[in-house]
C-alpha cells in the first residue's frame, strides 16, 4: 500500500471546525496513514498562536512572575478543541507536569515543545491513532543540530511496525532526553523526515493556502500559483522569504526523492502545488518560476586597485567576517572591487571590529550602504531563455527603482538583485507585472 505522510499547520488546526476538516482529508484516503501536527495556530487575524503562549508563559516563569493566568489561556484553547470535538480527553492530568515544570526552573524548548505534543495527544485521542512522541525518535546531538543516522533508525523502526500514528512537530530530544526543538515553522521539517523515515510515496503539507504563490501575498494581492517547483527552486524561494514551507524542510525529501504536495485544507479540491526533481509530462515551464525577497541587509564595499593580483585578498576579506561569525550571504565582485552582502542584524553587533580589520588590508576605499533588500527571480527554464537579466532590470528600472547590486548564482537558476529597501515592494510588483503566468 502506498503511504503519505501529511503535515498539518497551525492554522489548520486552530478549532474543533478544522480538526473535522482534518479528519474529512484523512478519511478520503487510506494512504494517509502518518500524521504531523503543528500547535493550534491563529483562528482569526489578531489572536494568538499556542506557541507564542507557550513562550511568554515561560518568560513569565523564567522571570520569577506569575505564569497562572498564561497557562490557563493555554488550557483553555485546547479545552475549546475537546470539547468542540466532543471528545474527553484529561486535559488537566496532560498540564499538570508543564504547570509542574514552570514552577521548577523551566527549560524554553520544552515549554514551546508542548504546543505540538498536547495537539497530537489531543488529535491521536480523537482519531483513535497511536501517539509516537517524537522526544523519542527524533535525535539532536549535544551541540543542538539534528543527529540524522539516529533519527531515521529509530523513526524508522517504529513507522515501520505501526499502522496509523499522530507525531507531534517541531521537536526532537537530545541523548539525555533534553528536548530540543527546531527553529520556528519547524513541523514542516519533522514532517520531511518522518517522510523520509517511513519511505513514504508523497509527503503533504497542509496549510491555509493553495500552494507555494508565484510571490508573496503581502505585497501583491492574490499572486497566481505555482503548479509545479523542483527541489532547489523551491530551495531558492523558500531561503529569500517564501515562508510557506520551512527552508530546511526540503533536504529529506529531496535526498530520498519524495515529492512534496503543498495544499490547502481549506480547500482540499485545489491541486495546490507539487514540488519534485522533475516535472510531470506536458508541465509548462515559463522562464521564472518564483520571486522573493528579503530586506535587512548591509553592504560592504571594498574598493583596491590590483586587488585581484593580489593573492589571498579575497580570502583575507572573507576571513574577516566569519572570524566574527557574520557569514556573507552574496559576495559579487569587479576588477578591483569586492562587495560582500551580510543580513543586518548579524554585522551591525560586528560593524566597528569587522571594519578595523579590514582597514589593515588597505583598501582605497572602504563604504557600507545600509538597508538593503535582495530579491531573488528564480526558474529553473531562464537558462534556456535569453534576454531574462535584461527583462529584470528593464521591469524594476522601469518601476522607477534604482538597482543597486546583481548576482547571477552560477547555477543559473536565480539573478539576485539588491535595490533599497523603502524601494522593494515596488520592484517586487513590477517583476511580478513582467513574468507571473
Ligand atoms: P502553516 O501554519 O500552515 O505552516 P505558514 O503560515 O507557515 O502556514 O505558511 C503559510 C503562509 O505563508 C501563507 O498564509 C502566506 O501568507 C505565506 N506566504 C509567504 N510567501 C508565500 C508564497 N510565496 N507562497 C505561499 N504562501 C506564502
Ligand atoms: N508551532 C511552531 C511555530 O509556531 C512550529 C510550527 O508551527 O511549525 O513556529
Ligand atoms: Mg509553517
Amino acid at each position: 500500500m502506498n503511504t503519505i505522510v501529511v503535515k498539518f499547520g497551525g492554522s489548520s488546526l486552530a478549532s474543533a471546525a478544522q480538526f473535522r476538516k482534518v479528519g474529512d482529508i484523512l478519511r478520503a484516503d487510506p494512504a494517509r496513514r502518518f500524521l504531523v501536527v503543528s500547535a493550534p495556530g491563529k483562528r482569526y487575524d489578531g489572536d494568538t498562536k499556542v506557541t507564542d503562549m507557550l513562550y511568554r508563559c515561560y518568560d513569565l516563569a523564567a522571570a520569577g512572575e506569575d505564569f497562572s493566568s498564561a497557562l490557563e489561556a493555554v488550557r483553555a484553547r485546547y479545552g475549546e478543541i475537546a470539547e468542540g470535538l466532543g471528545i474527553r480527553f484529561d486535559l488537566e492530568s496532560a498540564l499538570a507536569p508543564i504547570a509542574e515544570h514552570l514552577r521548577k526552573g523551566p527549560q524554553r524548548d520544552y515549554m514551546a515543545s508542548r504546543g505540538e505534543y498536547l495537539n497530537a495527544r489531543l488529535m491521536a485521542a480523537w482519531l483513535g491513532w497511536t501517539f509516537l512522541d517524537s522526544a523519542e525518535y527524533i535525535r539532536f546531538r549535544a551541540d543542538g543540530v539534528l543527529d540524522p543516522e539516529t533519527t531515521y533508525a529509530l523513526l524508522g523502526e517504529v513507522m515501520a511496525k505501526t499502522e496509523k500514528a499522530v507525531i507531534p512537530g517541531f521537536y526532537g530530544a537530545d541523548a539525555s532526553g533534553r528536548v530540543v526543538t527546531f527553529s520556528r515553522g519547524g513541523s514542516d521539517v519533522t514532517g520531511a523526515i518522518a517522510a523520509r523515515a517511513s519511505k513514504a510515496d508523497l509527503y503533504e503539507n497542509w496549510t491555509d493556502v493553495s500552494g507555494m504563490l508565484f510571490t508573496d501575498p503581502r505585497i501583491v494581492p492574490n499572486p497566481s500559483y505555482i503548479p509545479f517547483i523542483n527541489y532547489r527552486e523551491l530551495r531558492e524561494l523558500s531561503y529569500m522569504g517564501a515562508s510557506v514551507l520551512h527552508e530546511d524542510a526540503v533536504f529529506p525529501a529531496r535526498r530520498a526523492g519524495i515529492p512534496i504536495n503543498i495544499r490547502n485544507t481549506n480547500r482540499p479540491e485545489d491541486p495546490g502545488t507539487l514540488i519534485a526533481a522533475e516535472a510531470p509530462a506536458g508541465t509548462v515551464i515559463g522562464p521564472v518560476t518564483g520571486i522573493a525577497g528579503r530586506k535587512g541587509f548591509d553592504t560592504v564595499l571594498v574598493e583596491k586597485s590590483m586587488m585581484n593580483s593580489e593573492i589571498g585578498f579575497a580570502a583575507r576579506l572573507l576571513d574577516t567576517f566569519a572570524a566574527h561569525g557574520v557569514p556573507f550571504e552574496h559576495c559579487p565582485t569587479g576588477i578591483d572591487t569586492m562587495s560582500v552582502v551580510v543580513s543586518a542584524d548579524a554585522f551591525r553587533p560586528h560593524r566597528e571590529e569587522i571594519l578595523a580589520a579590514l582597514e589593515a588590508l588597505k583598501p582605497d576605499n572602504l563604504k557600507v550602504e545600509e538597508g538593503l533588500a535582495m530579491i531573488a527571480v528564480v526558474g529553473c527554464g531562464m537558462v534556456e531563455n535569453k534576454g531574462i537579466a535584461a527583462r529584470i532590470l528593464g521591469a524594476v528600472t522601469a518601476a522607477g527603482v534604482n538597482i543597486r547590486m546583481i548576482d547571477q548564482g552560477s547555477s543559473e537558476l536565480n539573478i539576485i538583485i539588491g535595490v533599497r529597501e523603502e524601494d522593494y515592494e515596488t520592484a517586487i510588483r513590477g517583476l511580478y507585472k513582467e513574468f507571473h503566468q
